[in-house]
């Protein structure tokens, strides 16, 4: 194993990094902006570096800036089989004006059937438990298939989204995937700040976000909200707001972090 400011280079040609060299990052970028911590992460893991989309307001802007970047960075979503047909058109959008490949990740198809067949269509009504499964085929395996080939993602958390994101830093180790890195370059930043780099720069985004819907995932799993909710309040609204993450970004820190997913 080698070791050049910080970083590990591991068997296979990974890279990892130290968690001395995660604490001087996250203080250098608590002020410094996204398109610098997006330059950073590009420069130092690309091409094993992709961005995770699921194409909510967050990830929009992501997309903007490292279209200004790096063109060539991996944008990968994971198709449920349950999405909006508002966030197929916003898919479509970006990729007419950005011109970039959007690799769709699916459930595995025997998962899904049987999911289907033996507990119906509305199952992650019935309890957590149903809802986390449900999310598990459809969500957190794709997504371990995505993150195999990288050493590095990228998401669009934002520290204000959730209670359940109040600890999260621009620069982390996701031990729930085989400790690769995942970088948060919009962790500081506000819900106005998202709205005003879309407005300025013309970015696309999903048309569900001007009929009250802050958050977007499932169509079965998301609801508009009234003035004054949570953001979080649309996604899983049935449940408590201590727990509703999909279980993307589960790890050994404080429990369920989540993506824009
Ligand atoms: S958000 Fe709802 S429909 Fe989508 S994977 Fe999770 S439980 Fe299933």
């Amino acid at each position: 194993m080698e070791r050049q400011s910080g970083i590990q280079s591991i068997d296979g040609g990974s890279r990892v990094l130290s968690a001395e060299s995660i604490v001087e990052l996250n203080e250098r970028f608590r002020t410094a902006g996204p398109e610098v911590v997006l330059r950073w992460a590009i420069d130092t893991f690309a091409p094993k570096l992709a961005l995770a989309s699921s194409f909510g307001a967050e990830d929009m802007v992501l997309i903007d800036m490292l279209s200004k970047l790096e063109p060539a960075t991996t944008i990968f979503t994971l198709d449920t089989g349950r999405l909006h047909e508002e966030t197929y058109d916003v898919m479509e959008r970006a990729r007419e004006q950005y011109k970039v490949t959007i690799e769709s990740y699916f459930p595995g198809r025997d998962a899904v059937e049987a999911l289907e067949r033996e507990r119906g269509f509305y199952s992650f009504r019935q309890s957590i438990e149903e809802r986390k499964f449900c999310c598990r085929v459809r969500k957190v395996e794709p997504l371990g298939r995505a993150l195999k080939s990288v050493d590095a993602w990228i998401t669009g958390l934002r520290r204000e989204q959730a209670a359940t994101r109040t600890g999260i830093d621009a620069v982390e180790i996701d031990a729930s995937h085989g400790s690769i890195v995942k970088i948060n370059p919009l962790v500081e930043w506000t819900e106005p700040q998202v709205w005003a780099y879309i407005r300025e720069h013309h970015v696309p985004y999903n048309a569900l976000h001007d009929q009250g819907f802050p958050s977007i995932g499932c169509a079965p799993c998301t609801r508009a909200i009234t003035p004054g909710e949570d953001v979080r309040a649309g996604r899983w609204w049935w449940e408590n707001p201590e727990t509703k993450e999909c279980g993307l970004h589960l790890d050994g820190k404080q429990g369920a972090h989540g993506t824009g997913h």
